[in-house]
């Protein structure tokens, strides 16, 4: 009897998420959209973003990310580099974060 194939990793779920992306809404696409659409972890979303930009490099595109920003006070999070969301306002401390978008643009 044969063991179950496990599911394609890597380039197969690296070309759901370009797929998803070169589709998304003008508001873009969040980590959690994305775990849905292609069904993975919003941090595993995070890691597989972190390659797919390079390889949209390479192609000419570009993955442009929506700073995430607080709900309360209106921050933006511009500085931050990291794809995942932040966990708290700077400025007010807030909590309620609204998370970083992704979009492919070319
Ligand atoms: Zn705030």
């Amino acid at each position: 009897m044969k063991a179950p194939v496990p599911p394609a990793r890597g380039s197969t779920v690296r070309g759901a998420l370009e797929e998803a992306l070169a589709s998304a809404p003008e508001g873009g696409l969040t980590a959690k959209d994305l775990s849905t659409l292609v069904g993975i972890s919003e941090k595993d979303v995070a890691d597989h973003l972190t390659h797919l930009e390079r390889s949209l490099k390479a192609q000419g595109l570009r993955l442009e990310v929506l700073p995430a920003s607080c709900i309360r006070c209106g921050f933006t999070f511009k500085e931050r580099k990291r794809l995942t969301r932040p966990g708290a306002c700077p400025e007010c401390r807030s909590t309620r974060i609204d998370p970083p978008a992704f979009r492919v643009s070319s």
